[in-house]
């Protein structure tokens, strides 16, 4: 329909960044574009208002401005992943696998109270390991993932598969604009 073609267009194609051979979807057009903004919260936070989220968990850097900005319009808290070195009190930490290579995410300790629900919250859906990396962070805390939110999906990546098969329940994964 006639919003998901305007947030489209406001999503930019970045050949060989970061690396030679990887089309780069940036989401800055985005951002920066009153309209995108505002139609892309509205949808994220239709989805997921009334499914009682007490907490939204964003990941480093680009989750945490959807994230932030959902988790005011739900009325629920904000916690940030982030990369290993940059929280400064005691961590929680996660490794996780690349496709060349571990990365690993860190998530401040008591930072989710337990049987909290929370959203997992990011730009893109690739592969599915970042966000089921934050989702681990989540639950070993004692938190409920009560669903996975998203601006865009590369579908072709499976990622939705790998976070179903995580979870070993139905949280649900929705996401805005969807890459064939
Ligand atoms: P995954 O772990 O699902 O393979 O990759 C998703 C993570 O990498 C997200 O944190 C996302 O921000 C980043 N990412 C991977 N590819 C892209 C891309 O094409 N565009 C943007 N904006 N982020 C990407």
């Amino acid at each position: 329909e006639h919003a998901l073609r305007y947030l489209k267009a406001h999503l930019r194609n970045v050949p060989d960044f970061p690396k030679p051979g990887i089309l780069f979807k940036d989401i800055t057009p985005l951002l920066a574009d009153p309209r995108a903004l505002h139609i892309t919260l509205d949808l994220l936070a239709q989805r997921f208002v009334g499914e009682h989220v007490d907490v939204v968990v964003g990941v480093e850097s680009r989750g945490f401005i959807f994230g932030g900005a959902l988790s005011a319009r739900l009325n629920a808290g904000f916690v940030p992943v982030r990369k290993p070195g940059k929280l400064p009190a005691a961590t929680d930490r996660v490794a996780y696998a690349l496709e060349y290579g571990t990365a690993e995410l860190e998530m401040h300790k008591g930072s989710i109270r337990p049987g909290a629900r929370v959203l997992i919250v990011d730009d893109l859906l690739a592969t599915g390991g970042t966000a089921s990396a934050a989702a681990e962070l989540a639950r070993k805390q004692g938190g409920e993932v009560a669903g996975f939110a998203f601006v865009v999906e590369l579908d072709f990546l499976g990622g939705r598969a790998l976070l179903a098969e995580r979870a070993g329940d139905a949280a649900p994964v929705f996401s805005i604009v969807h890459f064939a």
